[in-house]
């Protein structure tokens, strides 16, 4: 008697550990079978919050559905493994907390086709032309924070995707003199940038958040387009 409610209770574990684990929806399937692999499960100590797989975003609207996980190719999570260390010596405690990583091209048609009030000269600023493909349709490029020992993101002067001048980080030294861009702002953004740059990523002019791991020539050569 005692070893079938026993049995039973195992069972019912079992069911709902099984419940408990996140199905791998097809966006991530796709992805696995092109070779990218999930972020966390490789690099400890980095935070996911992918925007577009919710509201908090510009367009207001939860793109990626399913899409919840950060997946990069596996030469970029080696990188990013190296920027999180760097991180962390130092700054103790401090997480490098992702935005955006592989982004299926489909995924990058609905971006493009949002920003309609720009015209596409402008819009190339703000988002890469789908025709051209972005690298992070290769996975790899990541847009990306810190956040302290908490997980809250350190202040950075403007929000993430934020489009204008107070987010190009050209512009800093400019920024600053004006009285528009704090000093804390600045030294925040260095902390990324030392992490990222020191493990072999490249900073971009317009955005403090976006890294690439290879030039988008490289990445084309390197990898194939994620659907
Ligand atoms: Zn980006």
């Amino acid at each position: 008697m005692k070893s079938q409610f026993a049995k039973a209770g195992i069972i019912l574990l079992l069911s709902l550990s099984l419940k408990a684990q996140k199905t791998t929806s097809p966006a991530e399937q796709s992805m696995q079978k092109q070779g990218l692999q999930e972020v966390t499960e490789r690099v400890p100590g980095v935070l996911v919050e992918l925007k577009y797989a919710t509201t908090d975003n510009f367009m207001k609207k939860n793109v990626y559905g399913c899409l919840t996980r950060a997946y990069l190719q596996k030469e970029t999570i080696v990188k990013l493994k190296k920027a999180q260390e760097n991180l962390e010596k130092a700054h103790p405690g401090y997480h490098l907390l992702i935005y955006d990583a592989a982004r299926p091209l489909s995924k990058q048609w609905e971006l493009w086709n949002t920003l309609t009030e720009y015209p596409p000269e402008k819009r190339r600023t703000y988002v890469a032309d789908p025709k051209e493909h972005s690298i992070h349709n290769y996975g790899s490029a990541i847009d990306l924070t810190v956040a302290d020992e908490k997980g809250k993101p350190l202040e950075m002067g403007t929000t993430y995707d934020f489009f204008g001048e107070m987010a190009y980080p050209n512009q800093e030294a400019k920024l600053l003199k004006a009285g528009k861009l704090s000093q804390k702002a600045i030294d925040n953004r260095l902390i990324l940038r030392k992490a990222m740059t020191q493990a072999g990523f490249t900073a971009i002019e317009y955005e403090w958040w976006h890294f690439n791991a290879f030039s988008r020539k490289t990445a084309k050569q390197m990898f194939k387009v994620i659907p």
